[in-house]
């Protein structure tokens, strides 16, 4: 059995003797088969022989109160050293009870061979940047290795979303641009480290309205910082937008968007935003909040007719209880899915509109349209409009008293 990790090797005679952790395989199994000795060999891609530890009366102990998050330690008596192993929890788990079996002599030696690896195919199973460009090299039936951080499946023209990706828990970078994807798997936003998600040149505009549910993924919404959805024949930006709050970079270029959810001005760290290309005639209010380095909404065919649309709508009445709820539970982040909450109440909860003072309001609010000079959100701006760089924004206001304050600012 192998088991593909990184490995710190500690050694426990000479303090802060330790070698920097590698990216290893580690089997155990036998020398041959009349030996019925048990072993562990340590490869890496420098050591490619690798390093046989023996197994019986040579562990002195294992360590694995961390088995869940991953990590274990195996303390060597001969020689006199530790090795610190990260790997995925679930394969470190079985690995360690093969181990266990092993030391307990409960194992049948010989369902195991220390030669299953040989150390020409080590370099391809501990890779970690893998590039596939045409369909033939695909590896349908061995799957990509666990420790691929770097993963591009570029222009092979798929249909369907690979549902091996969701095993590698070290991806990184995902590139699935030139595809013909229409839908995107919920469990892709449980990936633990997906920082770059490139989608470009898909169709998800098309495809089932769930496909966005990813986005509200626990784990992606702290680790995403770019997400690419060029040419994706979109027509709007999903509300889930908002969930992705480590979004640095965001880019739409090409698509058919008319409107932007309210909820993409609380992506408080987002740098860099492309929209050019689309059908936008307005911004929304919201995203006055932002503070960009780069904003392109070239190609865009904004309206500067304040007139037209500057009609004052909506009501700041009574709040209802189910408003006040909604706004505590948006303000708060606290987390809520369809498996917690009825349906209907994600729906509302996704779909807030924001005040100029940064409250979201639900169905309480004043609706407004003004212009705004975009270089109060951004530094550089690419804005094939008319000059002086105003545009119309769709604001929203919580309170007359909100509606008083803004307007005399803004205008
Ligand atoms: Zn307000």
């Amino acid at each position: 059995m192998k088991l593909m990790c990184t490995v710190e090797i500690a050694n426990r005679l000479n303090h802060g003797g330790r070698r920097k952790a590698q990216q290893s395989c580690l089997t155990i199994g036998r020398q041959s088969v009349k030996d019925d000795q048990i072993y562990l060999l340590l490869q890496t891609v420098a050591n490619k022989k690798g390093t046989k530890y023996k197994v019986n009366n040579n562990i002195e102990k294992v360590f694995s109160n961390f088995v869940h998050e991953g990590k274990a330690t195996i303390r060597l008596i001969e020689p006199p050293q530790d090795l610190n192993i990260k790997s995925d929890a679930i394969q470190l788990k079985s690995f360690l009870h093969v181990l266990k079996l092993g030391l307990s002599k409960k194992l049948n030696p010989a369902v195991l061979t220390l030669s299953n690896l040989n150390p020409k195919n080590l370099s391809n199973a501990l890779k970690k940047r893998i590039v596939i460009k045409q369909a033939s090299d695909y590896p349908v039936l061995e799957g990509f290795p666990r420790t691929t951080e770097e993963l591009h499946l570029s222009g092979l023209q798929r249909r369907s979303f690979d549902r091996q990706i969701l095993k590698l828990q070290g991806l990184r970078i995902l590139n699935l641009s030139e595809n013909q994807l229409t839908n995107i798997p919920h469990e892709l936003g449980m990936l633990p480290n997906l920082q770059e998600l490139n989608l470009s040149d898909n169709l998800l505009g098309k495809g089932p309205i769930n496909k966005w549910s990813w986005m509200s993924g626990v784990n992606i919404s702290k680790s995403l910082c770019l997400l690419n959805l060029n040419s994706n024949q979109m027509t709007v930006i999903p509300d889930q937008i908002n969930k992705l709050r480590s979004l640095i970079t965001l880019h739409f270029h090409n698509n058919l968007i008319t409107t932007l959810p309210q909820g993409i001005g609380s992506l408080s760290k987002l740098k860099y935003l492309v929209l050019s290309k689309n059908n936008l005639t307005h911004l929304p209010g919201n995203m006055r909040n932002l503070r960009l380095s780069d904003l392109d909404i070239s190609d865009n065919p904004f309206s500067a007719n304040l007139n037209d649309n500057n009609a004052i709508s909506g009501n700041v009445g009574v709040r209802t209880l189910v408003e006040s709820a909604a706004q505590v539970i948006v303000r708060k982040r606290v987390y809520y899915d369809a498996s917690i909450i009825p349906f209907t109440l994600v729906q509302y909860l996704d779909k807030p509109s924001y005040c100029m003072c940064g409250a979201p309001c639900f169905s309480c609010y004043v609706n407004r349209f003004m212009s705004i000079n975009l270089s109060t959100i951004a530094q550089s701006i690419k804005f094939s409009g008319m000059a002086g760089n105003r545009i119309l924004f769709d604001c929203y206001f919580c309170s007359t008293r909100c509606l008083k304050l803004f307007s005399k600012n803004l205008i």
